[in-house]
C-alpha cells in the first residue's frame, strides 16, 4: 500500500507532449526536455524527463543526494560512468542509479543519444551535486 495519497483525484488526465515541450540545458550539459514534474504538472512523487546528448557529448560526472534516478535508452549508443564503473549502454537499457552514486554519460555513437530519465523524489537543481 502505498504512502502517498493524493489529497484529491485531479480533474483532468495529465498528458504532455514531446514534441510540445520546450528542451533546456541541464546542469550536466545535457539537453533536457521535462515530459512530467511536479512543478510543471503537478504530480507528486516523481519527475520522467528525456535527455538527448550529441555525437561526441558527455554529461558532467554528478550524483543526486536524495533522488533515485532510473535511465532507459531509446536510441544511440553510449558509455556509463556508475560510481567506479564504466559500460556501454544502448536501446532498451534500463540503469537504476541509487542515491549518492557518481553518474555520466558520454554518446560514443554518430547520432543523437536519447533516453528517458526518471527521478524520485522528483529531480531539483537543488539535490545535484557537479563533481568534476
Ligand atoms: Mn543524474
Amino acid at each position: 500500500m502505498s504512502s502517498i495519497k493524493p489529497k484529491t483525484i485531479p480533474a483532468m488526465p495529465c498528458i504532455t507532449k514531446r514534441d510540445q515541450i520546450t528542451p533546456y540545458i541541464t546542469l550536466d550539459g545535457s539537453k533536457i526536455r521535462e515530459l512530467i514534474h511536479p512543478t510543471l504538472h503537478g504530480n507528486q512523487a516523481q519527475s520522467l524527463a528525456e535527455a538527448s546528448l550529441p555525437p561526441g557529448g558527455r554529461t558532467q560526472l554528478h550524483r543526486h543526494h536524495r533522488s533515485e534516478e532510473i535511465y532507459h535508452v531509446l536510441v544511440g549508443e553510449g558509455m556509463m560512468q556508475w560510481g567506479e564503473a564504466h559500460f556501454p549502454i544502448g536501446p532498451g537499457d534500463s540503469i537504476c542509479i541509487p542515491p549518492g552514486t557518481a553518474h555520466a554519460l558520454e554518446n560514443t555513437g554518430n547520432t543523437p543519444l536519447r533516453l528517458l530519465c526518471c527521478c524520485s523524489p522528483a529531480y531539483a537543481h537543488d539535490d545535484t551535486e557537479l563533481l568534476s
